[in-house]
């Protein structure tokens, strides 16, 4: 082997600039925040982000900030140009996120760019496209709003290696997410939202009057938002100044999510992290981590900033006298509010909190106080266990005429029943369904005048009873059986047989419904207590000392198809007594859809199915008959029954539906919904009222 000296060549500009550029944007996340902090430079109120294949493919920011104007189009893309420095010294009072001309440049050596941008005295828009810092073509005029879109396809295009590198596009996107969530956090009145592209739901999104704690909630959700302690202090020899919020000490997480901010941009800190965790693990347990965001604003001249091309790290001057300083606030505060006890910085609507520690705590001592835990548990705090105690409708003053629009209503009995008031199928002992005595003519009246022309048959497997794969238990999972014979077939909890499913599409329906189940919501859905109707479409329950309002509407569409899906091929059978229609499925025991929708439902089983692929034909399928099978208001009136056996029905019951949407309709949710995530978001299901907190309304008056 020889020994021969290599030859040492100037690299090409592009070449060098390429490595450069790999180092800024390492992916598709730092070219985002890159953007984003170009957006908030740009002065924009409105940031919307749009990826495909986690950025890999294509990523697509659009701002209403200040445009580019047209003469700066050609050298926007290259390197060291800026709009926000000129001199050396100016970087010491820097209070823009961009200083270098650095970002563009880098992307567009790394990827196709392409911006579309409209200052407010242009006259229209300007498109242009870059390749290596370089404009491919003059800018053309164009069509665009005012602010800046940019588009950057192919990242990574011409480095093979960082593509191979990157090859999990979801987990580029988490990455995104994290990125963007926490940038909306910090700059709360500025509207963020992030989605796939096609998506019509965005997966991170901020509303422009929201406040910091609307975003944490929105982002992190409501378990740590509603246990978070504000925190502010500043220190004018070490001329910093911090705000925040951390998690009190009920609140704790595996891994520690450490927002931190200094001079607005996001950067990491171990000393600060460090100390701070010091202070919690005095106050949470084992292995546990507590949520932070703070903001550190520190004098720009004791800052370094341009330590790293990413800027990730920043140094400062007094840094472990400042990290000193943070720790102590952190310390006192936390200390404070857990003497006090005063952790709510709750507001109460909308959205839904996991039980939090605290009151699940509270809770279990109060179920057992004769554990001797020695916990005092406050009045506040402690829960009514007896659902049948009370109820809305005793809060209600029984209807003395019959509206006079439904003339058909019958005079309410429960003027019959003497001073004592009505007596209402749910404030009995427990609850059954209405007359066992009057079931024995039921058989007769089954095939001859069954409400509604409908009679339920069929027998259904066992195990067949709707709902998840998961353990269910016939005794508490379903609606309470009559006493008689003929009941307990239609409800065949002892058929033998069950068709197995094998389809692909129905399993991956299935496998669906439990990635977007939520397991907090399920948790207190299956240990509620009913409150009562609102009407049709609402009720209230209670889970621990909260109030909440459901939308049953929803809530029994989701039952109705998770259930579809579930006992795929296994249902029982409704037998309808006239007409070409010979049977519907029998979807929980002792509920009959209501039939008022029936010409719409096979109406739009012709328009909205998708007959052709097999798995959205079972999916538009099964959605369109969990709509038809949802409790819904235009279709329930006063008298409605929903549970096929309207003439069994004890006299007292004034309104028959509501028996059935509390002892058929929630009792299944009980046992068979896992409902998914949305429904804590999207007002489906709300949390209306807190105890705790309306004791420390009450304490002031
Ligand atoms: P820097 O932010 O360090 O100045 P960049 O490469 O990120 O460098 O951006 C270069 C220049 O492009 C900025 O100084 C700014 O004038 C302009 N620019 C980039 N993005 C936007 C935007 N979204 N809105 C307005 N101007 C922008
Ligand atoms: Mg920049």
């Amino acid at each position: 082997m020889s020994l021969v000296a290599g030859v040492i060549r100037r690299l090409d500009e592009t070449v060098v600039n390429r490595i450069a550029a790999g180092e800024v944007i390492q992916r598709p996340a730092n070219a985002i925040k890159e953007m984003i902090e170009n957006c908030l430079d740009a002065k924009s109120t409105s940031i919307q982000v749009v990826v495909k294949e986690g950025g890999l493919k294509l990523i697509q920011i659009q701002d209403n900030g200040t445009g580019i104007r047209k003469e700066d189009l050609e050298i926007v893309c290259e390197r060291f140009t800026t709009s926000k420095l000129q001199s050396f010294e100016d970087l010491a009072s820097i209070s823009t996120y961009g200083f270098r001309g650095e970002a563009l440049a880098s992307i567009s050596h790394v990827a196709h760019v392409t911006i579309t941008t409209k200052t407010s005295d242009g006259k229209c828009a300007y498109r242009a496209s870059y390749s290596d810092g370089k404009l491919k073509a003059p800018p053309k005029p164009c069509a665009g709003n005012q602010g800046t879109q940019i588009t950057v396809e192919d990242l990574f295009y011409n480095i093979a290696t960082r593509r191979k590198a990157l090859k999990n596009p979801s987990e580029e996107y988490g990455k995104i997410l994290e990125v963007v969530g926490r940038y909306s956090i910090h700059n709360s009145g500025i509207s963020f939202s992030v989605k796939k592209q096609g998506e019509t739901v965005a997966d991170v999104r901020t509303l422009p009057g929201a406040t910091t704690v609307d975003n944490i909630r929105s982002i992190f959700g409501n378990a740590v938002s509603r246990e978070l302690i504000e925190v502010g202090c500043e220190d004018q020899t070490l001329a910093f100044k911090m705000n925040g919020y951390i998690s009190n000490a009920n609140y704790s997480v595996k891994k520690c999510i450490f927002l931190l901010f200094i001079n607005h941009r996001l950067v990491e800190s171990t000393s600060l992290k460090k100390a701070i965790e010091t202070v919690y693990a005095a106050y949470l347990p084992k292995n546990t981590h507590p949520f932070l965001y703070l903001s550190l604003e520190i004098s720009p001249q004791n800052v370094d900033v341009n330590v790293h091309p990413t800027k990730h790290e920043v140094h400062f001057l007094h840094e472990e006298s400042i990290v000193a300083r943070v720790q102590q606030h952190v310390e006192g505060k936390l200390l404070g509010s857990n003497a006090s006890r005063t952790y709510f910085t709750q507001t109460l609507l909308p959205g839904l909190a996991g039980p939090s520690e605290d009151t699940v705590k509270a809770a279990t001592s109060t179920s057992s106080s004769a554990s001797g835990s020695g916990d005092k548990v406050c009045a506040h705090h402690m829960v009514r266990t007896d659902s049948r105690e009370q109820k809305l409708d005793a809060f209600l003053q029984p209807v003395s005429k019959p509206p006079a629009s439904r003339p058909q209503t019958s005079i309410p009995e429960d003027e019959t029943e003497g001073p004592g008031g009505r007596v209402r199928p749910q404030d009995k002992e427990a609850p059954e369904p209405p007359a066992p005595a009057e079931a024995a003519a039921k058989d007769d009246r089954m095939q001859g005048d069954v409400p509604r022309g409908m009679e339920a048959s069929e027998k259904r497997g066992p195990g067949s009873s709707p709902g998840l794969p998961r353990k269910r238990c016939r005794e508490d999972a379903d609606v309470e059986m009559m006493e008689d014979e003929s009941r307990k077939e239609m409800t065949a909890a002892c058929t033998p047989r069950r068709r197995i499913i094998n389809l692909t599409s129905v399993l991956s329906l299935r496998e669906e419904i439990s990635e977007r189940g939520h397991e907090t919501l399920r948790e207190m859905l299956r240990n509620y207590s009913f409150v009562g109707c609102v009407n049709p479409q609402w009720a209230l329950a209670q889970h621990q000392t909260k109030l909440y309002l459901l939308n049953t509407t929803k809530l029994s569409e989701e039952l109705f198809y998770q259930i579809l899906i579930y006992d795929f091929a296994n249902f029982g059978v409704l037998r309808l007594s006239a007409g070409n229609l010979i049977g519907l499925p029998l979807l929980i025991d002792n509920y009959v859809p209501p039939l008022e929708g029936l010409p719409i439902f096979i109406l739009r089983l012709a328009t909205e199915v998708n007959w052709d692929e097999e798995k959205e034909c079972f999916e538009s399928l099964s959605k369109e008959c969990a709509m038809f099978y949802s409790v819904r208001k235009q279709y329930v009136s006063e008298d409605s029954t929903l549970s096929g056996q309207q003439n069994k029905l004890p006299a007292s019951t004034a309104n028959p539906w509501k028996w059935t949407v509390e002892h058929v309709v929630y009792k299944a949710f009980r046992s068979h919904l896992l409902p998914p995530k949305h429904f804590a978001e999207d007002g489906n299901i709300l949390q209306l009222a807190n105890l705790p907190d309306l004791y420390r309304v009450f304490e002031r008056c």
